[in-house]
């Protein structure tokens, strides 16, 4: 499964920086990931400084 960011995210854009196939945009309000897109590689998830990203 894809990963998936909480609301927990502040927004800081780390993981977009980190992420190897660009599945991670600025929403509203947080970050997104592109479920098709993302290859479960959980560079996100070990970037987060509160721990946002996880597995669905
Ligand atoms: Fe990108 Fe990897 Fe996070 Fe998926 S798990 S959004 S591919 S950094
Ligand atoms: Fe949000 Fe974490 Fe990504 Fe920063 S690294 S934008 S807090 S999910």
């Amino acid at each position: 499964m894809a990963y998936q960011i909480s609301d927990e995210c502040i927004a800081c854009g780390a993981c977009a920086a980190e992420c190897p196939v660009g599945a991670i945009a600025e929403g509203d309000g947080k970050y997104v990931i592109d479920a098709d897109s993302c290859i479960e590689c959980g560079a996100c998830a070990d970037t987060c400084p509160v721990g946002a990203p996880a597995q669905a």
